[in-house]
């Protein structure tokens, strides 16, 4: 069998009929319709009033962190083990990531350790759920509320997913998403930001765009970027939003079937399937290696790549990241389950393309490789 991709997205619905209508229009910029309908469309579908589309994901945290007016010195709660993405959004602000552990189960942030990092100089607290499972929103919010602090939710893994029955992306001031391809749903590149607040909202139209003034044009009186949304990208994110639930249904077999062909292997641990708030929406299909196993799931990724299985390591730690750690930033912090999680996990192929018998292989060729080590 060909080499198995460890993610390949699913792009046979009106994909193209859409793309043509643009091509066939002309409307190609961001001042294309789609976008628009795109923004109403992907915000209702978190219950949420705004959407503001934007290039990536990435931007997407930008444009928050600047819209909620995170400055110099201010804090940001957020787990370490996460995407840069998310610290990157507060230290170009020159404000400072405050990192807490990872949960071993849900490989998410630890919310018992946050309220004890708490300081006066706490401006916000990031929720960023990983790999399908959402956080303990409750937690969070309930720390917000008795210390007024912003809450910003990262929710680029989470389309479809809820908690406790409410959408992720619904939680908190502003919640962002991304369209990577390895996405829930995908437009090649892009993000949006989303929320309720209508002045918030307007904020993130001018950052999205270069902060030009409403009244005057090529005046400036804040410096932001062009993180604008192309038509051709909306047209692609119209046509991926209408499949969402059958996406989510085809993960969460996708989840259900590699589980129960893994779970008698030794030495690993699997995704928690359910939680007594979610059901696993399995972003990407996680494995964690036993600690004890002499195995590295940099070494694991490449002996499935030998074996024709595309396979990915886990997020490196925030405060192990050498563009940090050059600047002085996280001096002597540790946090165990975080970096045993960086060292040990890594993830299997879970596109939405994935097809029965390209699993059936991995699931051999997996069990092979790790029976070996
Ligand atoms: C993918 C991802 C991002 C970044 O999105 P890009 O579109 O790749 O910039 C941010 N946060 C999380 C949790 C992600 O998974």
């Amino acid at each position: 069998m060909d080499f198995i991709p460890v993610n390949e997205p699913l792009l046979n619905g009106n994909e193209k009929k859409y793309l043509c209508e643009c091509i066939d229009t002309g409307w190609i910029s961001s001042e294309g319709p789609f976008v628009r309908q795109f923004e109403e469309k992907m915000s209702a579908s978190v219950n949420r009033k705004y959407g503001i589309a934007v290039s990536n994901g990435t931007a997407a945290l930008e444009v928050a962190m600047q819209a909620l007016e995170i400055k110099e010195g201010d804090e940001v709660i957020m787990p370490t083990f996460t995407i840069i993405s998310c610290a990157m959004a507060v230290t170009k602000l020159g404000a400072v990531p405050v990192l807490i552990d990872s949960d071993a189960d849900t490989w998410n942030i630890d919310v018992n350790k946050i309220e004890e990092k708490i300081t006066p100089k706490t401006k916000a607290i990031m929720i960023v759920h990983l790999y399908g499972l959402p956080v303990e929103v409750d937690e969070i919010l309930a720390l917000a509320k008795k210390y007024h602090l912003k809450v910003i939710e990262d929710a680029a893994e989470m389309h479809g997913q809820t908690y406790r029955g409410k959408p992720c992306g619904s939680f908190g001031d502003i919640s962002t998403f991304s369209f990577y391809p390895n996405k829930h749903v995908t437009t090649g590149e892009g993000g949006m930001v989303v929320t309720d607040d209508e002045a918030l909202a307007e904020r993130c139209q001018m950052l999205r765009n270069l902060c030009f003034r409403k009244d005057v044009r090529y005046v400036h009186d804040e410096i932001s970027d062009n993180y604008r949304f192309t038509n051709l990208q909306a047209a692609v994110g119209l046509a991926q939003l209408e499949r969402l639930e059958e996406f989510v249904a085809k993960k969460r077999e996708m989840g259900r079937f590699y589980t129960e062909n893994l779970s008698d292997i030794k030495g690993i641990r699997l995704p928690v399937p359910k939680t007594e708030y979610a059901d696993n929406i399995y972003w990407v299909y996680g494995i964690v290696l036993d600690k004890k196993g002499k195995l590295s799931n940099r070494e694991a990724v490449k002996l499935l790549a030998a074996e024709g299985i595309g396979a990915r390591t886990f997020f490196w730690c925030m405060h192990e990241q050498p563009v940090y750690q050059k600047q002085g930033m996280f001096a002597g912090q540790s946090f165990e389950t975080a970096e045993y999680l960086a060292r040990k996990g890594f993830y299997i192929p879970s596109g939405l393309a994935l097809t029965k018998e390209q699993m059936e292989a991995v699931v051999e060729r997996l069990r092979s490789v790790l029976t070996k080590c």
